[in-house]
């Protein structure tokens, strides 16, 4: 794909000298990496219960990192000072209780792995470890146990992606509504593990508002409850010091997690503001009146203009000629300034009647703030997974697309969710 745009962008931006090239590597090689600490006590009575392993490097690197910037850059032009020794995947609760006796025994640490898309470094290895360290890939478990449907709730394994949980839920009708951006590839345990949100938490809730129970394995034993029930009032809940606990205190198995019916109808939507000021006024007007859609984020000019960077190279003349008429539109008609505005994208679902009423709502809030209504995508559309994973891009590139269709204003806002906070926690590590 060509995107015109983004070389000038980065230039004008970063001052960034694109002649520049730093060295990377075409695919890892292999005696870069560190050498694996072996506990061959540990390796032996893994195979002797017949749980899957590997010593691979390849193995061993992939499991080694998230997805934090500095971590890609270690990838691209070095290696890593510290990674697993080896890695095991378990394929059901009993496994890992199985796992995790094992390394109690031969006082080996465990870092359990998800998805792999953590950005708070939890994933790293760290690089004064003596003992052997085992990355429990969880990938295996990712079976739906049972579907409550009075209760509305499902039971389900721990290394699920969100990708698969959504879509086997809606073969039965149903959905958690969670959609942290990296859904395509994160789990269930590590949404859990690192207390995550999700773009529609104003509809549905964060992971900790949807979880009803856990099972964990521990060093000391297995932590659950014995009420399934979506609320108790006696005692503390326990399962919020698992929440967010980045893998440290056990190895999330498995989750008892809120489900709805598939909402009947989505529109998506976005507003373009004169500037930040306007967006963030008319998002806390639409927090202070509490009517915020399923997901609303709002971006300020620096991303506005990067997702006009990333825009791909016009097929056609005619395409060409509709981008100038919505600049023409936004900036010569309606007078916005194009190093000064900024768009919020907005998501509504539920029933349509309902949906109509509170999209109007929010519209007509958002024009006393100077917002225009643009029309984001085609009524009912839903996101692509490829959407998800670049969200902000997408996301601005369809607003811009869309910038010129002057409807009759109403619009938008409100509280920008998209930031999720990185967390402190450093990694693993258990051991006797
Ligand atoms: C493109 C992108 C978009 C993102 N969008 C969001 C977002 O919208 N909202 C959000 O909150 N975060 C987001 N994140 C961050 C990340 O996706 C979340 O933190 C996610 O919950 C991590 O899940 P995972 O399965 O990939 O876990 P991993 O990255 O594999 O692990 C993360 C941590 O959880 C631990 N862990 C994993 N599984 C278990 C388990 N079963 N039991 C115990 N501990 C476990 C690991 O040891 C590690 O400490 C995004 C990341 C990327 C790269």
């Amino acid at each position: 794909m060509v995107l015109p745009a983004l070389r000038e962008w980065m230039e004008k931006t970063f001052g960034a000298s694109l002649n520049h090239k730093t060295t990377s590597r075409a695919s890892l090689n292999v005696s870069d990496a560190p050498p694996a600490i072996v506990n061959e006590g540990f390796i032996q009575d893994v195979k002797a219960i017949g749980i899957s392993f590997s010593q691979d490097v390849e193995d061993r690197v992939f499991r080694a990192h998230g997805h934090c910037l500095h971590e890609m850059f270690a990838l691209r032009e070095g290696m890593f000072k510290r990674i697993p020794d080896v890695v095991v995947w378990p394929s059901c609760h009993d496994d890992v209780v199985r796992i995790v006796d094992l390394a109690c025994k031969h006082n080996v640490c465990i870092i359990p792995f998800g998805g792999g898309t953590s950005v708070s470094s939890a994933l790293e290895c760290p690089e004064d470890e003596k003992r052997t360290i085992v990355s429990l890939d969880t990938s295996q478990m990712n079976r739906i146990l049972w579907i409550d449907e009075k209760n509305l709730t499902a039971h389900v394994e721990a290394g699920i992606t969100g990708q698969d949980l959504e879509k086997q839920l809606a073969e039965s009708g149903y959905c958690t509504g969670h959609e942290p951006d990296s859904m395509e590839f994160s789990t269930l345990g590590g949404w859990v593990a690192t207390r995550a949100s999700g773009m529609k938490k104003n509809i549905y809730g964060n992971i900790e508002d949807l979880v009803v129970h856990l099972k964990v394995v521990t060093p000391q034993g297995i932590v659950e409850k014995s009420c399934q029930g979506p609320r108790m009032s006696t005692g503390p809940d326990i399962y919020h010091f698992i929440m967010g606990s980045e893998g440290t205190l056990g190895v999330v198995t498995e989750v008892t997690i809120k489900i709805r019916p598939v909402p009947e109808y989505q529109k998506y939507g976005s507003v373009v503001f004169p500037n930040f000021e306007r967006g963030v006024a008319c998002l806390r007007e639409v927090a202070r009146q509490r009517c915020a859609p399923a997901s609303i984020r709002l971006m300020d000019n620096a991303q506005f203009q990067f997702g006009h960077a990333l825009k791909p190279q016009v097929a056609s003349i005619f395409t060409s000629f509709l981008d100038g008429l919505k600049k023409f539109y936004i900036t010569k008609f309606k007078g916005f300034d194009p190093n000064q505005l900024c768009v919020a994208t907005l998501l509504f679902e539920g029933d349509r009647e309902k949906v109509l009423q509170h999209e109007k709502q929010v519209y007509d809030i958002a024009a006393k703030f100077g917002g225009e209504v643009t029309k984001a995508v085609a009524e009912g559309q839903h996101f692509t997974r490829r959407n998800r994973n670049a969200p902000v891009c997408q996301g601005l590139h369809r607003s811009q697309q869309y910038l010129w269709k002057p409807k009759p204003f109403i619009k938008k806002a409100s509280i920008c969710n998209s930031v999720f906070v990185s967390k402190c926690f450093n990694t693993v590590q258990r051991s006797r």
